[in-house]
């Protein structure tokens, strides 16, 4: 253990965190629990949750050190307050805790939108507001809670930060610094921009693997059908296994972007439609041919 004149002589930012509170102690906030822990980077985690058999599961896995009942306590000697909770929970927890919020303390999220995120932390957090940094970790399994978090989540993977006007320098470093320290690389830009992206690439395909699965389990023959089904139909749907909460939150939060998206992708299978109803093989071949080229571009090591 270094002596507080060592840990003192290096910038803030570069120091372990004292005491962090996750709200929300699941796949994400476990994770980055233990990433945190497993780096020696982190004194103390605090954690708050709506289940308490899933904070003991925390507790005995060793992703938290406390378990605490009342959120006003948990953040009193907080340096850092993670919200890891379904984006429908933010508001409440952020009305929760500002008024307990010491005056050093930084404040962030993990959620995977960020207009609302940021509306509602505006909303409840006044002057603290400037310590709220929203940021959002591209990386995730379709598993959810405690016992599915692991240490290694965030290696390698990018953390989007989209600070605002009021966001505070320090509050920024000190949570870049953290996600930097789990192995992520940290992307600034606008939440606009965000959740614009994200709707595309992710909150659209979930809503696709949701739908397919779920049309398909309504038919009479379902069990010969899924039975049937191969690799193709087990890739395509792996993320129909993600949590219905977390899912219909974010529906609900990136409302716009999503339909958008949506429209877009439903003209393209009217377009594929009319082409498999018209017979028309040379148009099907270019569009396939066309998203093969794209997808083997994207995928090409730099
Ligand atoms: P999760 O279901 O594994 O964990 C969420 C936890 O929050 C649960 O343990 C639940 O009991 C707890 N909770 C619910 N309401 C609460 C409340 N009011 N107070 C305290 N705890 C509460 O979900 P997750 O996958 O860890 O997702 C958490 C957040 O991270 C969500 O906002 C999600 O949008 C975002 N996110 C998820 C992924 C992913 O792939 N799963 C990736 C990036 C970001």
């Amino acid at each position: 253990m270094k002596s507080a004149a060592a840990r003192g002589s290096r910038p803030a930012h570069r120091r372990g965190i004292g005491t962090l509170a996750v709200f929300g102690v699941g796949l994400i906030g476990g994770s980055f629990a233990l990433a945190l822990k497993k780096r020696k980077a982190v004194t103390r985690v605090v954690g708050v949750g709506r289940s308490r058999a899933n904070l003991q599961v925390a507790r005995r896995l060793g992703i938290i050190d406390e378990i605490a009942v009342d959120p006003a306590r948990a953040v009193r000697d907080a340096d850092l307050v993670l919200l890891a909770v379904p984006l429908g929970q933010t508001a409440a927890v952020l009305a929760q805790i500002a008024p307990h919020l010491a005056a050093h303390t930084v404040v962030t999220d993990a959620g995977s939108t960020k207009r609302d995120v940021i509306a509602a932390a505006r909303r409840h957090l006044g002057a603290v507001f400037a310590r709220f940094v929203p940021a959002h970790p591209i990386a995730g399994t379709e598993k959810s809670g405690a016992g599915a978090a692991f240490g290694d989540l965030f290696e390698g993977r990018n953390l989007i930060v989209t600070p605002e006007p009021e966001t505070d320098a320090r509050a920024l470093r000190v949570v870049s610094a953290a996600w930097k320290r789990v192995g992520m690389k940290v992307i600034e830009m606008t939440a606009h921009r965000h959740d614009r992206i994200f709707a595309l690439v992710s909150h659209l395909p979930h809503l696709l693997s949701f739908a397919l699965v779920d049309q398909l389990a309504a038919r009479k023959d379902a069990p010969v059908v899924f039975r049937h089904s191969g690799g193709g139909f087990r890739d395509l749907t792996r993320i129909a296994g993600s949590s219905p909460e977390m899912w219909r939150d974010i529906c609900l939060a990136n409302r716009d972007e999503i339909l958008s998206a949506l429209d877009d992708y439903l003209d393209e299978l009217e377009l594929l439609h009319g082409m498999i109803d018209a017979g028309d093989g040379a148009g099907l071949e270019l569009k396939f041919a066309a998203a093969r080229a794209a997808r083997a571009k994207w995928l090409k090591p730099a």
